[in-house]
């Protein structure tokens, strides 16, 4: 029983906050999980936490290992990619190596994960994609986030996309965005801009117009009812999560 029973989702970035995050409530709403990403311990101690949730290693830029797995673990029901790659800078900071990279981890993985796992869906005529984006994106400019930024806004194009030509063929698709979101990695971020850790968490927080950060969980609720049902009415839609920030 549960929210998702029957369904079979797989999960990107699984390992660390809002995949994690995500697995789990998927889990726990009766969701058989494929969780993967390439930090095998993060796999191991998320493994552990739920009977349903099944892990495999999988690098979301290696177009055959994404081919491979889904021939070997798919059909799904779900697809979440939520892999994703922070570059910092301003376009004038952002050399050749940082801009491929951030398509590559943020576009081209979407492009091919959504590839392998669309006939699969097509043929048994259900699916639901959830894209993770980012208020970062076509919705709003942020500063120092320039090859981040023009990824996220091509997630959502490729969203509404997939989403256009499966419409009359069961397959939703749709994308998430948040705002700032308290994650191990964005405590990657605070750590790097260097000086003081406290003033530098105090600065992501100044931005947030409810004077505080989202929860994983809080984004993890959304990947949810996009999963479900529930939504059955919703394709190529974007969500926006951020407490307020782009309002
Ligand atoms: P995180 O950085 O806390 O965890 C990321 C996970 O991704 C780690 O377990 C890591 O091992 C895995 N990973 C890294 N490279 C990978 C690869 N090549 N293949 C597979 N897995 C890989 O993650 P998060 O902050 O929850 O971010 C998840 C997604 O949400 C990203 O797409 C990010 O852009 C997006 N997002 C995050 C925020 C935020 O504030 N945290 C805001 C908006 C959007």
């Amino acid at each position: 029983s549960g929210r998702l029973a029957g369904k079979y989702a797989l999960i990107t970035a699984a390992g660390a906050g809002i995949g994690r995050a995500t697995a789990l409530a998927f889990a726990k709403e009766g969701a058989k999980v494929l969780a993967t990403d390439i930090n095998a311990a993060a796999l191991a101690s998320l493994a552990a936490e739920h009977p349903a949730i099944t892990t495999h290693m999988l690098d979301v830029t290696h177009a055959e290992q994404i081919q491979a797995l889904v021939r070997e673990w798919g059909p799904f029901d779900v697809l979440f990619n939520c892999a994703g790659y922070v570059h910092a800078g301003t376009i004038l900071e952002t050399d050749d190596i940082s801009w491929r990279r951030s398509f590559s981890i943020n576009v081209d993985s979407m492009f091919h994960l959504c590839k392998a796992v669309l006939p699969g869906m097509l043929e048994r005529g259900k699916g639901s994609i959830i894209n993770m984006s980012s208020v970062a994106s076509s919705i709003k400019g942020v500063p120092n986030r320039f090859a981040y930024t023009a990824t996220k806004a091509a997630v959502i194009g490729l969203t509404r996309s997939i989403a256009a030509d499966y419409v009359t063929r069961g397959v939703r698709c749709n994308a998430i965005c948040p705002g700032t979101v308290k994650t191990p990695s964005l405590g990657d971020r605070v750590r790097a801009l260097g000086g003081d850790e406290e003033t530098n968490w105090r600065s992501f927080v100044q931005r947030q117009p409810m004077g505080r950060l989202g929860e994983p969980e809080e984004i993890a609720a959304l990947a949810l009812y996009l999963a479900a049902d529930e939504s059955a009415f919703t394709t190529g839609t974007v969500h926006v999560v951020d407490g307020g920030w782009s309002n």
